[in-house]
């Protein structure tokens, strides 16, 4: 008999109480290994996005508050510090790569330990398994997440290398779907052409996705670098039909690692854009939606969700005053940034305001976009007549950008939405699971334990 770890003592007494006694341990080992594994992480979605995302999908007309898809399927929480050289708050690359490989680094670290040392991850080991694997993302696949499954590099910034490893370094997954062209279609290198000679079919758009060819990788990049954003884009529900996508095309007789990443969660977060971080989450919501019912017709499959970071420190209520009005959330068309962008060259009315965020402004918040876009403007004329010297020293006054804040701040006002911070924070995160052996992520847990338990779950000793 080997000899058993503490932690496969405990499950293969639990396995007992609820099942027969396994007759030998090769035997035990297989019936725990789910055939498919789809690793999700919502990037920046510390536990307060999943709990307003409960309101901002909230029926106002029921007097229940509705259970939503995160609700029902969550099983713990996981913290997420990164290696003590960088402290207590994580970036993306030192938590997915503790979540890809199980082992702690520093912020920025890609696949690699403190000594820059790569350290194999659990989609290559599907590989090795003989699983098929694939990333499905809505930042570009050479992002920190997806790259900290696939790619070992000692910076995130290193962002042509990293596209570089995926064909140099041996190509690692049977799909990708996510943006990517500046860096997969460059001047010095066309990695798209690469992977065709590789035998991968290419597309860019979303229009054949219910037709891809069987039995062929597949490469999918739709954007210059990320999606566009959820509001933004044509499909609003791209993350959900792409998975639903990647699910139909990675069906195999061994089964298939994924990951699948809602990676602008994060980007809204750090634009302090609730609008934003609300759109995502509802296209991760859609996304574990069809999941479940995939879990149903496929009970060898597991799914699990958690977080890198939070990010943001938004809070659901602010100021003082109990209250959270996400309403104006839900009928918004378009993101704040494209608003903004609209408003440089259009007038500002109550008309054109109104129609543009889909909510009637008061008097006060026309005013106050009217004079942000005059003051920012004047900026600018000011900033165009200064020397090249003088321009050198200072910032050039972005429009955009500057109504874009006013926007924000507007927004955040009517919601009652706080923020406080620009970038991460390091509360713990939430940890979803359903499907096969999903209660092993019952509890409190360690970013590193969940990598652990799937490399547990793919068989390696
Ligand atoms: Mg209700
Ligand atoms: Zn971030």
């Amino acid at each position: 008999m080997k000899i058993f770890t503490i932690s496969s003592l405990v499950s293969v007494m639990a396995l007992s109480l609820s099942c027969a006694a396994p007759t030998n341990d090769k035997k035990n080992t297989e019936s725990i290994i789910p055939k498919n594994i789809i690793m999700i992480v919502g990037d920046g979605m510390g536990p307060a996005y999943t709990t307003a995302y409960r309101y901002f999908n909230d029926d106002p007309n029921t007097e229940i508050v509705e259970e939503t898809v995160f609700d029902r399927n969550l099983v713990g929480m996981s913290s997420t510090y990164p290696a003590k050289v960088s402290g207590y708050v994580t970036d993306s690359a030192a938590s997915a790569t503790a979540l890809s490989s199980g082992i702690k680094t520093y912020n920025s670290a890609i696949g690699v330990d403190v000594n820059e040392k790569p350290v194999e991850t659990v989609l290559e080991w599907a590989k090795i398994q003989g699983k098929k694997t694939a990333v499905v993302v809505t930042s570009q696949i050479n992002h920190a997440t997806p790259a900290s499954y696939l790619s070992h590099n000692k910076s995130r910034r290193n962002y042509n290398e990293i596209a570089d490893s995926y064909i140099d370094n041996g190509i690692k997954a049977d799909l990708y779907f996510g943006g990517g062209w500046d860096y997969f279609i460059r001047e010095d290198r066309d990695l798209v052409a690469q992977f065709k000679q590789k035998g991968f079919h290419y597309i860019d758009d979303y229009s054949t996705l219910d037709k891809l060819p069987k039995n062929q990788p597949i490469l999918g990049l739709f954007a210059k670098q990320g999606l566009p954003a959820a509001l933004d884009d044509d499909n609003k529900h791209r993350l959900s039909a792409l998975t639903k996508a990647a699910t139909a095309q990675l069906e195999n007789i061994n089964g298939y690692f994924m990951l699948v990443e809602a990676s602008q969660i994060d980007w809204g977060g750090h634009g302090n854009d609730i609008a934003a971080s609300m759109a995502e989450m509802d296209d991760l919501a859609k996304t574990m939606e069809f999941l479940e019912q995939y879990v149903q017709l496929h009970p060898d499959t597991l799914v699990v969700l958690t977080a890198d970071h939070s990010t943001g420190g938004f809070t659901i209520g602010a100021n003082g005053e109990y209250a959270w009005r996400p309403e104006v959330l839900k009928t918004m068309k378009n993101s704040t940034e494209f608003i903004a962008k609209q408003f440089v060259n259009i007038e500002v009315t109550k008309k054109s305001a109104s129609e543009l965020l889909n909510f009637t402004l008061t008097d006060q918040e026309v005013l106050q976009l009217q004079k942000e876009k005059v003051n920012a403007n004047e900026a600018l004329i000011s900033f165009e007549a200064l020397s090249n010297a003088e321009q050198s020293k200072m910032r050039k006054p972005n429009v955009a950008r500057i109504i874009r804040n006013t926007i924000l701040h507007m927004i955040d006002k009517r919601t009652n939405t706080g923020w406080t911070s620009s970038g991460h924070t390091a509360v713990d995160v939430p940890v979803f699971a359903f499907g096969k052996e999903s209660a092993r992520f019952n509890g409190k847990l360690d970013n590193t334990e969940i990598a652990k338990k799937i490399f547990t779950l793919l068989g390696k000793k």
